[in-house]
């Protein structure tokens, strides 16, 4: 079908988008024509039917078969009455159309049914219609406008005139000549005669007594989707009909869909609206009869259209208007039969017929689907009312221009069972259409109760006259009583004199003025009577004036109520406002407070990122320095490095020499004869002779000779080496320990001993031991006698060494010196060294090593893993000859600590391994070799968190 072109739209009737109301579908189950019939419908309750399969149709299932229930709004049952199925289903329909509202009502079901019998009734039985018609005079009987006051256009719209205006139009109308038709005839046929009499006084509670109202009735047939007007009044000629005029659609400015140039005839009672029912009840059969048409297969639509204007102030005429009309209709369709054209049997034009009589049913099925499912899952489809001029006809309703209610009507019998199901599922799917409640019309806003005063006014003026005179408004024919009494004054006699002696036609004369007198008093009363009474009249129009001058005064006083509450709604709109401006004051403060905390933010971020960024630089620099001093160091150490070596190649080369020399020594013994030998002494002598020379090379100018250690008081060169073998001016090797620092070497004592004449071997550790102790600034002795006896020169341990060396006696005791630099730092270990009798100096003194006979030196460095490391360096006070005090080092307790944690196999490791050379071959830092020199040699076992070696003391004989 083409689309139609569009026309601009225009604002739709109000209404609820909010409240919706489901389409009401109710279900009306007609009694069996005979009672040997065969059931297939049951009413199981107030609002559910089922339905089974006869007995031919019955689908076994597990030895039951099927049965459907489906559910309505209510269901009615074939006991029924209208009265019952009308109060439920079309009173609210009436009562809407009187409030101003639209209504829908059809039927649907298969042919035979019952739809024709819910919607027209039967006779003696009304139906639907006839009830809903009676209902609407019912209640509006009174308050009708006189005929013509409305007028329909023919654009769907609605006009209204004055009563004068009204009565021309009726007295033109009835100039013209009417069509003499069958149908113009103002009887009804017996059949339905008794259809309209409801004998039902039912009518709408308060109906709005200050309106007027007027009813028109339509009623169009659709037929093979053609539009016919079943009132159209056309001349009848019974030899050679003609077919009738279809007519076509139209939507009117509120978008209302209404069949154009209907004809809409005005009634005035319930008699005549169903006698115009009637009429085209008739013309329907007859165009069925002429054009051989099935009435089953027509749609037919009542349409009965209600307009209401309010009564003027006064409550006296109708007010002038147009806006002020509410124009409402509710339409009552009786549809075609839903049965299949098969089921009809029906052959050629029938058939086709058939088939679009069905069209416009499946399109309403169609459309009804649509909604449903627009409704149900949010689509925007389309819903194809254009598809027929059925469904277009009625869309207005389904898009929320009132209220929908169908009335499934079934019959029970066996052979309807198909159909039946097909009719119960098109029921239940509309109930699930909703539409959209529409608004209450707005109110005129006169004053209500106009239409009552105005009566009460006019009953009380009449009465008020009729008391005074007799009824207003007498006839011209009837003479007042002064027009009577004029009639009734006595004619004037002749007033001439001819004869002097006639007496009578004076006294005549007097009679006659004398009566005249009379009545002229009397006309004075009864004009002083007129005058009171018009006097009163005018005090009652006074006083009606004043009345309506109250009422207007009333109305002022209500506008002005309303004045005052839009004033008040004005100042409370204005509060709102100052408040909103004010939050919005508030509200831009605090952006602004806002916008400034992130501009800070922002500056500190960005501080903090330079910052970053600062000190990022700066680790650079600083690791960029750290890698030149770490350069540096390394390059200072690989310096030092070759010039130990160097050191270590000049020293080994000394002692092959030495060894050269004592070689030769050895060799001169052996070859010298043994009487030659000198004795001890001489010995000695000469031993002392060979010191000199085995000490002369000195591996390094930095290794300490004794001279260059600066002790003040030390003897000649000479004579102290003569003097001090294996001793040392402990003030001397001290102050070179503490000068040195780490670098220093810690060979000054045992090259003073080799300077002092005692044999490199005597008092020189094992070359591994020396290599060990080259680093490590500690002051050591061999560690036992036997490693002493394999390293001594068999020459020098002749040589006696103890004279030398004068030791105090120790039976008083030992003393010692207990030196502690002022460096010191506790440690806090448990192994404390706690020396009995001790004089604790924090600098060697001469004097308080002339009273002791030990010397103990608590010193402290750095260990290579980074712990303190203690030293208890003890040693053996002597006097020198030449009268000072020498210190021989005999002994050096190792105190240690180590963290569990920490990396013990630089310290020490626990279990040597086997494969020491592999081992070895890592430690590859001197500093670190020297350590495990020291610890090794100490050979303690103590646990790997602490470790303190004491070595045994040992002392030369
Ligand atoms: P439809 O209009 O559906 O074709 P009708 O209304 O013409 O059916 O009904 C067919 C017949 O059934 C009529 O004679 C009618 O009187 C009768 N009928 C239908 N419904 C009822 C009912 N509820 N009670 C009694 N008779 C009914």
């Amino acid at each position: 079908m083409k689309a139609a072109a569009r026309t601009p739209r225009r604002p739709r009737k109000a209404t609820n988008p909010t409240q919706k109301d489901p389409v009401g579908v109710y279900c009306r189950v007609r009694p069996l024509s005979r009672a040997d019939q065969e059931c297939c419908i049951e009413v199981i309750s107030g609002t559910a039917v089922q339905i089974h399969p006869p007995e031919g149709y019955r689908i076994f299932r597990n030895g039951e078969y099927r049965e459907t229930q489906y559910s309505f709004k209510e269901v009615f049952g074939t006991l029924v009455a209208q009265k019952e199925l009308f109060d439920v289903v079309a009173k609210p329909l009436v009562e809407d159309l009187i409030r101003g509202k639209n209504g829908l009502l059809f039927t649907y079901g298969v042919t035979g049914s019952g739809k024709t019998h819910t919607m027209t009734g039967s006779p003696g039985d009304g139906g639907l219609l006839p009830r809903c018609l009676a209902m609407i005079f019912n209640s509006i009987g009174p308050f009708q406008a006189k005929r013509f006051v409305f007028k329909l256009d023919d654009k769907n719209g609605v006009d209204v005139q004055s009563e004068v205006e009204a009565l021309l139009e009726r007295q033109r109308r009835e100039a013209l000549p009417t069509p003499k038709t069958p149908a113009g005839k103002r009887q009804l046929d017996p059949e339905f005669a008794d259809m309209i009499d409801v004998q039902d006084h039912c009518r709408v509670e308060e109906v709005d007594e200050d309106n007027v109202y007027g009813v028109f009735v339509s009623y169009i047939e659709i037929y093979n989707n053609y539009i016919y007007d079943l009132l159209e009044e056309a001349p009848c000629d019974s030899i050679k009909p003609k077919p009738p005029q279809s007519k076509i659609l139209r939507e009117d400015q509120n978008h209302n869909m209404y069949v154009m140039g209907c004809t809409e005839v005005e009634v005035k009672s319930t008699e005549e609206a169903f006698e115009v029912f009637w009429r085209g009840q008739k013309k329907r059969r007859i165009a069925n009869t002429q054009l051989n048409r099935e009435s089953s297969r027509s749609h037919s639509v009542f349409i009965i259209k209600l307009a209401q204007a309010p009564l003027d102030a006064d409550g006296d005429n109708v007010l002038q208007e147009k806006e002020q009309i509410t124009l409402s209709q509710l339409s009552l369709v009786d549809l075609a039969g839903s049965e299949r054209t098969n089921r009809t049997k029906a052959e050629g034009n029938r058939l086709r017929e058939a088939g679009n009589i069905n069209q416009s049913l499946m399109t309403l099925r169609t459309c009804i689907e649509v909604l449903r499912e627009n409704q149900l899952y949010g689509t925007n489809k389309m819903v194809p009312y254009r598809d027929s001029k059925l469904t277009h006809l009625f869309k207005n309703y389904f898009d929320g221009e009132g209220k929908v209610r169908m009335i499934v009507c079934v019959n029970p019998k066996a052979e309807d069972y198909e159909e039946s199901l097909q009719v119960m599922r098109f029921a239940e799917m509309t109930q699930e259409v909703e539409v959209a409640r529409p608004l209450d019309r707005p109110l005129c806003g006169l004053t209500p109760g106009r239409r009552l005063r105005n009566q009460a006014f006019r009953e009380e003026l009449s009465r008020k006259l009729e008391l005074r005179g007799g009824p207003v408004g007498s006839g011209p024919e009837e003479p007042s009583p002064a027009e009577l009494f004029f009639q009734s004054f006595p004619p004037l006699p002749s007033c001439e004199l001819l004869d002097i002696n006639d007496d009578q036609t004076l006294p005549k004369l007097i009679e006659a003025l004398e009566q005249r007198h009379k009545m002229r008093q009397m006309l004075a009363e009864e004009f002083a009577k007129n005058v009171h009474a018009f006097k009163t009249m005018l005090q009652e129009f006074d006083s009606s004036v004043a009345s309506k001058e109250n009422y207007i005064q009333g109305k002022l006083a209500e506008k002005e109520k309303t004045i005052t509450g839009q004033r008040t709604e004005l100042e409370r709109l204005e509060k709102k406002i100052k408040t909103l401006e004010y939050k919005i004051e508030i509200l831009e403060k605090t952006a602004t407070i806002y916008e400034e905390d992130k501009r800070n933010l922002q500056q500190e971020l960005e501080s903090k990122s330079q910052k970053l960024q600062r000190q990022a630089s700066d680790k650079r620099r600083l690791e960029a320095r750290l890698q030149g001093m770490v350069a540096e160091t390394s390059l200072k150490w690989e310096k030092e490095c070759e010039r130990r070596v160097a050191a270590k190649q000049l020293e080994m080369q000394n002692k092959l020499w030495v060894k050269d020399e004592k070689l030769k020594q050895l060799k001169a013994i052996v070859t010298e004869p043994r009487a030659e030998r000198p004795e001890r002494p001489s010995r000695e002598r000469e031993r002392e002779k060979a010191l000199p020379r085995s000490v002369s090379p000195s591996p390094a100018p930095s290794c300490g000779d004794p001279a260059e250690l600066g002790d003040s008081r030390a003897a000649p060169r000479a004579p102290r080496r003569s003097n001090s073998c294996g001793s040392i001016s402990v003030a001397s090797c001290v102050l070179e320990w503490e000068q040195r620092g780490p670098s220093c070497e810690p060979a000054s004592i045992p090259k003073a001993r080799n300077k002092a004449g005692a044999e490199p071997g005597s008092a020189w550790p094992s070359p591994a031991r020396r290599r060990g102790m080259c680093w490590s600034r500690v002051l050591e002795v061999p560690r036992d006698r036997e490693e002493l006896e394999q390293e001594e020169d068999p020459s020098c341990r002749s040589a006696p060494v103890a004279p030398l060396r004068p030791r105090r006696s120790r039976s008083a005791g030992e003393r010692w010196v207990d030196h502690r630099p002022p460096s010191h730092v506790p440690t806090e270990t448990l192994l404390q060294p706690r020396v009995p009798r001790a004089i604790t100096v924090d600098a060697p003194s001469e004097r308080a090593l002339a009273r002791c006979d030990r010397y103990l030196l608590t010193h402290q460095e750095l260990a290579s893993d980074g712990e303190i490391q203690t030293k208890l360096i003890k040693g053996d006070v002597f006097k020198t000859r030449g009268g000072g005090q020498a210190v021989q080092f005999t002994d050096i307790e190792t105190l240690k600590q180590e963290s569990p944690t920490g990396r013990k196999r630089r310290s020490s490791p626990p279990n040597p391994d086997p494969a020491g050379d592999a081992a070895d071959s890592e430690w590859t830092d001197v500093e670190t070799r020297c350590s495990v020199a020291v610890e090794m040699r100490a050979g303690s076992a103590l646990g790997p968190g602490f470790q303190h070696h004491a070595q045994p003391k040992r002392r030369k004989p």
